[in-house]
């Protein structure tokens, strides 16, 4: 682990460590694409409207803007058609998890000895349906989990916005901690948040330039250890 700044002092152990799930914990960058493709599909059925080639383009891209126009054009509630969407979306993702088309990184087992030495979160991105399956599913012992609302305001909350991180802090009650995450965008949510920000190195961020901010630049969850002084699991 290196500090990047000068945090002064001995270091004692953080109130509360709160990582970002995709990237973190869950291996991979994000979310595969084929994932909103098919959700949005379901939705479409669902719905039983028949979208044009390059509106049903739109509608399976992950974001919001394309599907509010789309929605608007076809008569569908761009509301309602987002929270399907997000519902599907969940229910193949839980699926890739449960068949083991996505698993998790190695280091994270470190969690579990983390978590009996300090506070411990998941927030992300990420639908809370999903953080909620992951936490549960990999029986990691987070003292909360956080994702994105269903809903378009939900998703324009996401991070760098630091509304999910500040409403985690406030559920658990501590006002200062880490957060572990694997994009610049987590970095800047962390400051805003008034937390230092641990950026973690994986695969699909090896070259990137570590950004701006960081206080702690790690290579393995296992680095996270000796700031809790918990042993290495067995
Ligand atoms: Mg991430």
């Amino acid at each position: 682990m290196t500090e990047t700044t000068d945090t002064g002092g001995p270091n004692e152990i953080p109130p509360a460590i709160l990582f970002d799930m995709d990237g973190v914990v869950l291996e991979g960058r994000g979310t595969d694409p084929s994932v909103y493709e098919r959700a949005a599909d379901a939705a479409v059925e669902s719905l039983g409207v028949e979208p044009t080639d390059d509106q049903l383009a739109g509608l399976r891209a992950h974001g919001y803007d394309a599907v509010e126009g789309h929605c608007e054009t076809l008569g569908v509630d761009p509301t309602e058609f987002w929270r399907l969407k997000e519902r599907f979306a969940s229910e193949i993702s839980s699926g890739r998890l449960q068949s083991g088309r996505r698993g998790v990184y190695a280091d994270a087992d470190v969690i579990r000895s983390i978590a009996s030495e300090t506070t411990t979160a998941l927030v992300s991105n990420n639908r809370h349906e999903t953080v909620e399956f992951v936490a549960d599913y990999f029986r990691f012992p987070f003292d909360a989990v956080r994702g994105r609302d269903p809903t378009p305001a939900g998703f324009r909350r996401r991070k760098p916005d630091p509304a999910y991180l500040l409403e985690t802090l406030d559920a658990l009650d501590v006002d200062d901690g880490i957060y572990v995450g694997d994009r610049e965008t987590d970095v800047v949510a962390a400051e805003r948040a008034g937390l230092e920000a641990a950026y973690l190195r994986r695969p699909h961020n090896r070259t990137r330039p570590l950004p701006e901010g960081s206080t702690y630049e790690l290579h393995s969850l296992e680095e996270l250890l000796g700031i809790v002084g918990a042993a290495h699991p067995s």
